[in-house]
């Protein structure tokens, strides 16, 4: 088995950076030693050398054959973290006295909704803050005279996941970075989606982005080089320096994702990991899980003990039973298990028996 558990014998549950997939992390330590044959570390050779592009160009790709993306698309490799493109989304498509949709769901989606407003005007078509975003939003409408709608699709604090797109006469933007590759999608609804790496698809440092080559140009402002898509379009990620070293376990991740079957088989095992882990939170009188049923995400799965006294001691059983990251966001509290694509159901099964474990000790 390829997995960090059978190595380590740790759950590995963080929320992000996120657990990879064995495989991926020996191959990148042989790359770190010995590239492609050069006798040199993918570290230290030039990101233009042909072994490299090599590995820029297999990465694209395997995007593209991944996710079925349409052809007048590009797939990009950024530095900045998701958090640059809460502004380089707005600086790319909006003008001073343009209006953008945004759906307002949660701590990061809040973040893109205030870059945007610096750009130009935000209209906030929903939001479920006053109820600590533990539901999604579903019922509006999204104006046609907007430049574009943004949504996200997973949110990683709160714990919901948008299970449905709505249709949308103006182009779609989605930021997904705790959910890509999850799941099936249907990239040809979308106009631009964005993803920080290190949730579900490598290491942090790289950002991908897939975006219709044709939304772009429309704005009146000047773009800074290099916060202007078209420019890394043009270059193929390659601009400037590329973050060399973390696209190379992305596609090593990617290269796994697609040996087991691709998103497909992703959602298969997503969906059991997830069934088995809230079936023991409605079962278990101790737990309770904190979002809408409908919405609850397949990847950061959010409960709390119904006795908020004996947290600290389920953290304890859960550091015994190396069970790593479960502690809750500050913002929501109790526990938040991720159970993103490199997780072994196994590691749920063994967060499941402590939990039953806990619930003897305790009745
Ligand atoms: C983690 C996360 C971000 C922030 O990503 P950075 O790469 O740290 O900027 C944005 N959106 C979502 C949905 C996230 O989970």
């Amino acid at each position: 088995m390829n997995n960090s558990q059978t190595m380590s014998k740790v759950h590995n549950f963080s929320a992000g950076p996120g657990i990879l997939p064995q495989i991926a992390i020996d191959n990148s330590i042989k790359a770190i030693q010995n590239f492609a044959g050069m006798d040199l570390s993918i570290l230290e050779i030039s990101h233009r050398s042909k072994q490299y592009e090599a590995v820029v160009a297999e990465a694209s790709q395997i995007v593209k054959d991944l996710l079925n993306v349409p052809a007048g698309y590009s797939v990009l490799f950024l530095q900045g973290g998701a958090s640059t493109q809460f502004c380089m989304v707005p600086m790319n498509l909006l003008d001073e006295n343009d209006t953008a949709a945004y759906l307002k769901t949660g701590e990061w989606a809040m973040r893109a909704t205030k870059e945007a407003g610096l750009f130009g005007k935000v209209n906030v078509l929903a939001t479920s803050e006053n109820e600590n975003y533990n539901w999604i939003p579903k019922d509006y409408t999204i104006p046609a005279d907007c430049k574009y709608f943004h949504c996200t699709s997973n949110n990683t604090i709160f714990g919901t996941e948008m299970f449905s797109f709505p249709e949308s006469p103006i182009p779609v933007v989605c930021d997904m970075s705790s959910d890509i590759f999850s799941r099936p999608v249907d990239v040809s609804k979308f106009d631009l989606i964005y993803a920080g790496a290190q949730k579900n698809m490598g290491p942090a440092g790289v950002t991908l982005v897939i975006i219709k080559d044709e939304i772009l140009g429309k704005v009146t402002h000047k773009i800074p080089t290099m916060l202007d898509y078209r420019v890394h379009i043009k270059n193929g990620s390659m601009y400037n320096t590329p973050p060399v070293f973390a696209i190379y376990v992305c596609l090593e991740t990617l290269k796994w994702v697609k040996g087991l079957g691709g998103v497909t088989a992703m959602e298969t095992r997503n969906k059991a990991k997830a069934e088995l882990l809230y079936a023991e939170i409605d079962r278990n009188p101790l737990f309770k899980g904190t979002c809408a049923v409908e919405d609850r995400s397949r990847m950061n799965v959010c409960f709390v003990l119904n006795k908020p006294e004996l947290e600290e001691a389920f953290l304890t059983l859960a550091k015994e039973r190396k069970l790593d990251g479960i502690k809750g966001h500050r913002s929501v509290g109790g526990f938040r298990a991720s159970l993103y694509n490199a997780l072994p159901i196994e590691s749920v099964q063994a967060l499941v028996n402590a939990m039953q474990e806990f619930e003897k000790a305790n009745s």
